[in-house]
């Protein structure tokens, strides 16, 4: 840290941010940036680079928000910027195909086990995937329901905008204004981690269910993995009753595992959707399948679905570079022991402040809960002390420390954290955390 010595919005953040606020809804663009769920002002980031993000304040912080999860081999890594820079040269946007992303789609095919043979569509966002797969489920399989975890986010597609977590869940909307209630009346709620609600479900609606979307290990009401055979539970009734299961991947996707999360717990979904780390800091999304299922989609099929920027030349380059280095360097063991030496020393600072506090893990994301029992669902997620997370969180950025502003979010770990910034992490914790204690 340089000229501002506290990771908190010095007086350049807020300068900004009372412009920001004149005109941006809030000074944000995104409303998880707000710190709304934590009090006082975000500090507004300069630049990024490795596991750091420096504040227009001067402070560098050790990131683990990631960029809410892109960053999984660091800022600005050379080799990413390298490619963006040189596509950039080339022209930024065709609207017609290219090189580029035949190569990044064999590759997205050959890294997720569902998507091996199969096909994958490029869009520009995580949202655009969920709502795009959804698309496709229906009108693949002529059934209009779908089913959907209380607290799980899919992004914010009106139909998807009920009991969702992340952003909606810090702000304590039940769903969204602006969603009428036709638009989520075919949109069933169950319980995380819970398989009778699912096969209720199914009793209920019978033939009616179109495809179950889960995030496989839940990651926007924290970090909360599914329980043992949860996800193999959900495979099975969707093939028994003539559903598709669609794995969320845009968080896990390359984060649990180098083939996301269907690899980690080898479940195989029908239809998987990714974002955040497939774009490598750029505004990419993905939703692919078997043959048989993306035959569906425009212009082989009647399931229309488009892009002016898909599959944008910038943003191809970004991503291509980021999976070829994951492929290449293998870095997901390494990954999730440096994250695993993160959460116990978090919790080991935590237990010796004797605060309630307990944790989940799942390859490079894990999420810190201010409750002594680890929840397994939305419901138990919510009975956290929030007021507890608010002052841990401030204390953390005031010791250079940058987690998700929110409870409910997960906490992201990158190759570029060294030694140097685990050791400043969990001496900031054990302070933090004697800080609530006394
Ligand atoms: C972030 C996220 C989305 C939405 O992606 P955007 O790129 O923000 O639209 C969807 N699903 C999950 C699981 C996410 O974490």
């Amino acid at each position: 840290m340089t000229e501002f010595d506290d990771g908190r919005a010095g007086e350049r953040s807020r300068e900004l941010m009372t412009r920001a606020q004149k005109r941006i809804p809030g000074g944000v663009n995104s409303p998880v940036r707000a710190f709304s769920g934590v009090g006082g002002h975000p500090p507004f980031i300069r630049k990024a680079s490795g596991c750091h993000v420096i504040t227009e304040d001067g402070a560098a912080l050790v990131d683990y928000v990631g960029s809410w999860g892109p960053a999984l081999i660091g800022h600005a890594h050379p080799e990413v910027v390298d490619a963006v820079t040189k596509a950039a040269r080339d022209g930024l946007s065709f609207g017609a195909p290219t090189a580029a992303e035949v190569e990044f789609a064999e590759l997205i095919c050959e890294l997720v086990p569902s998507l091996q043979g199969g096909m994958v569509r490029l869009v520009s966002s995580g949202t655009e995937a969920t709502m795009s797969a959804l698309r496709l489920a229906r009108g693949a399989t002529g059934r209009s329901k779908i089913v959907k975890c209380d607290g799980g986010y899919h992004g914010h597609a009106d139909m998807l905008l009920a009991a969702a977590g992340s952003g909606a869940a810090t702000l304590g909307l039940p769903g969204s204004a602006g969603v009428p209630e036709n638009a989520v009346a075919d949109t069933v709620i169950v319980p995380y981690n819970d398989l009778e609600a699912v096969a209720a479900a199914f009793e209920a609606h019978a033939d009616d269910i179109a495809a179950i979307i889960v995030e496989p290990v839940a990651g926007n009401m924290g970090c909360i993995p599914p329980r043992e055979g949860y996800l193999a539970g959900l495979r099975e009734l969707c093939s028994q009753h003539g559903a598709l299961l669609i794995f969320d991947e845009v968080m896990t996707g390359f984060r649990v595992a180098l083939g996301g999360a269907q690899a980690h717990y080898e479940v195989t979904p029908d239809l998987t959707c990714l974002g955040k780390i497939v774009g490598g800091g750029m505004p990419v999304g993905a939703y692919g399948g078997s043959t048989t299922v993306m035959r569906h989609i425009a212009p082989l099929g009647p399931v229309y679905q488009a892009g002016t920027l898909s599959g944008n030349p910038l943003a191809v380059a970004a991503g291509l570079t980021t999976l070829k280095i994951l492929a290449r360097e293998r870095p997901h063991e390494a990954l999730t022991s440096t994250t695993t030496r993160i959460v116990e020393g978090i919790g080991a600072a935590a237990a010796e402040a004797g605060v309630p506090f307990s944790s989940h893990q799942v390859g490079a994301m894990f999420g810190g809960f201010f409750r002594a029992e680890a929840p397994n669902n939305y419901a138990e997620a919510k009975q956290c002390d929030l007021d507890a997370f608010a002052r841990f969180f401030q204390e953390m950025l005031a010791r250079g420390v940058y987690l998700a502003p929110s409870q409910f979010e997960a906490a992201f770990v990158s190759t570029a954290h060294d030694e140097a910034a685990i050791e400043l992490t969990l001496t900031a914790a054990k302070e933090a955390f004697a800080a609530l204690a006394g």
